[in-house]
């Protein structure tokens, strides 16, 4: 007979530091995946995992190798910290977010935790791989050229995690993971995640793991499809008004909006709060006990709207949130889905909005696709006629004059790169960037990051051309959310 799966963190055998962490994100029970996956990589098993992105899979493989850490290295080993743990993801935005959740759930122990990728300077990261760490999240292509420059050495790795291999694959990663596998030492436990399984996937799975656990969990795609969705074109200068003009509705009782930045969260709390509208802002940069009393009075019902940055986000558990508002597109499409997510729990109908101005409109289709549905177009609204037109099949967002610019100064620094190749007279630049490495920096500011080696903003999720609308991607006919308003299919 099948055992029952463990429904509280504390059944899984994590010790009090990390129970701890995870209690203080607000995380009540464990996802599928966690209470799967966790008991058997306690115990040191191999692991194939078909999860994607938003099924709390992070946690799933950082809780076990968090506590495994907790065992010292032996003695023998003075100087710096070897590296223990790496973990291979296939971008920048994902590398940042493990690495964070690390710090998250490991900071009542002393884990150290890195992040190294591509398009950005080379020397903070060697310093950083110089003096030691515990954890390593990288991207493959900065990986092996740190690797090919001698400042990367493996032989004490006692796990490696293979994040996303399908997507590796999209990507064209296939033999740089091959190469990075070739350098990891062969005793090791090996945890495998992807969100398909196509036969180059299962081949590198069976190449890499040794009986390994399988877990397979649902998609977070169908998430979505729990919570009514609604897009609203608007300029960047009309956004809040128009979110101003949306809460006019009574039944928007507990509104949770996402900003991309922190100053951005602000000023959003700040416009909200001088129109009448009870709001407050919970990010980084606030203190603790500002966070708590923003979220104790939200929860509470003194005010109606919290304004928060995706990381701030993070484990904030409340059931009744009303509606969700992307004030922002979030610039990592899995991230919709998790944010989206908070409303409609524990089988309530939930609602959410999105604004989209003009240079947003690939992140939009690249969410699109993730969900596999053309999310509704509110209709109607006061700021309509100067709100952008969405993009042909096909079309690409003009680019700002920064990036235009960048794009230019890049053009120009290939083409000198070129020459100098053509005449054998250098190598190629360590420091440019590879194929994972997006080559324009997005000229929009965002959180700073964690770790001085990750300094530079991801850039945009590259945009897919519009998937062919759904039998079942009618929007509601009650034009229910967003107070009621008309839409519009595109
Ligand atoms: P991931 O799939 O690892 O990207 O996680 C998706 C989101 O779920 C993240 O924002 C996590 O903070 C959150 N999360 C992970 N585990 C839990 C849990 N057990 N309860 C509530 N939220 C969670």
């Amino acid at each position: 007979m099948k055992e029952p799966l463990p429904e509280r963190f504390d059944d899984l055998g994590l010790i009090e530091p990390i129970a701890r962490a995870v209690r203080e994100e607000g995380y009540e029970r464990p996802t599928p995946i966690q209470a799967r996956a966790i008991p058997h990589l306690l115990q040191g098993r191999d692991l194939l995992g078909l999860a994607q992105t938003g099924t709390g899979k992070t946690a799933a493989f950082a809780l076990p190798i968090l506590q495994r850490l907790v065992t010292p290295t032996p003695p023998a080993l003075r100087g710096p910290r070897p590296i223990r743990v790496l973990i291979l993801t296939p971008t920048r935005e994902l590398a940042s977010q493990i690495a964070d959740s690390f710090d998250t759930y490991g900071k009542h122990l002393h884990v150290r935790t890195v992040v190294i990728f591509g398009g950005v300077g080379m020397e903070p990261q060697k310093q950083a791989l110089r003096a030691g760490m515990d954890v390593l999240v990288a991207t493959p292509g900065r990986l092996l050229d740190l690797a090919g420059q001698g400042f990367l050495h493996l032989p004490h790795l006692e796990v490696f995690v293979l994040d996303e291999a399908d997507r590796m694959l999209d990507m064209g990663f296939i033999h740089d993971v091959r190469r990075v596998i070739r350098l990891l030492p062969v005793k090791k436990q090996s945890l495998f995640f992807s969100a398909t399984m196509p036969p180059e996937a299962q081949a590198l799975a069976d190449q890499l793991l040794k009986d390994p656990v399988r877990v397979a969990v649902a998609p977070v795609s169908s998430t979505a499809e729990k919570v009514d969705q609604e897009l609203a074109y608007v300029d960047k200068a009309d956004k809040r008004a128009l979110l101003l003009e949306l809460l006019r509705d009574v039944g928007m009782r507990k509104v949770l909006v996402f900003s991309r930045t922190k100053h951005g969260a602000n000023k959003v709390a700040d416009h909200l709060d001088e129109h009448g509208v009870g709001a407050a802002a919970i990010h980084g940069n606030k203190s603790q006990s500002a966070r708590e009393r923003a979220l104790a009075d939200f929860k509470a019902g003194k005010i109606r709207v919290l304004v928060a940055t995706d990381i701030a986000a993070r484990g904030i558990d409340i059931d009744e949130i009303t509606h969700v508002v992307n004030f922002d597109l979030p610039e990592v499409p899995e991230q919709y889905v998790h944010r989206i997510g908070r409303t409609a729990r524990a089988g309530a109908s939930g609602y959410a909005v999105s604004f989209c101005e003009a240079d947003e409109r690939e992140l939009l289709q690249a969410i699109e696709k993730l969900i596999r549905m053309q999310i509704p177009v509110l209709e109607g609204h006061p700021f309509e006629d100067r709100a952008p037109p969405p993009l042909r099949p096909g079309e690409r967002v003009a680019m700002s004059p920064q990036a235009q610019m960048q794009a230019r100064r890049d053009e120009r620094r290939r083409a000198e790169q070129a020459n100098r190749d053509r005449r054998g007279g250098g190598h190629a630049r360590r420091d440019e960037p590879r194929r994972d490495e997006p080559r324009h920096a997005d000229p929009r500011h965002g959180e700073p990051r964690r770790d001085p080696a990750a300094v530079a903003r991801p850039a945009p999720a590259p945009s897919a051309p519009r998937p062919a609308p759904r039998p079942g991607d009618a929007p509601r006919p009650d034009g229910a959310g967003g107070g009621g308003r008309r839409r519009r299919r595109r």
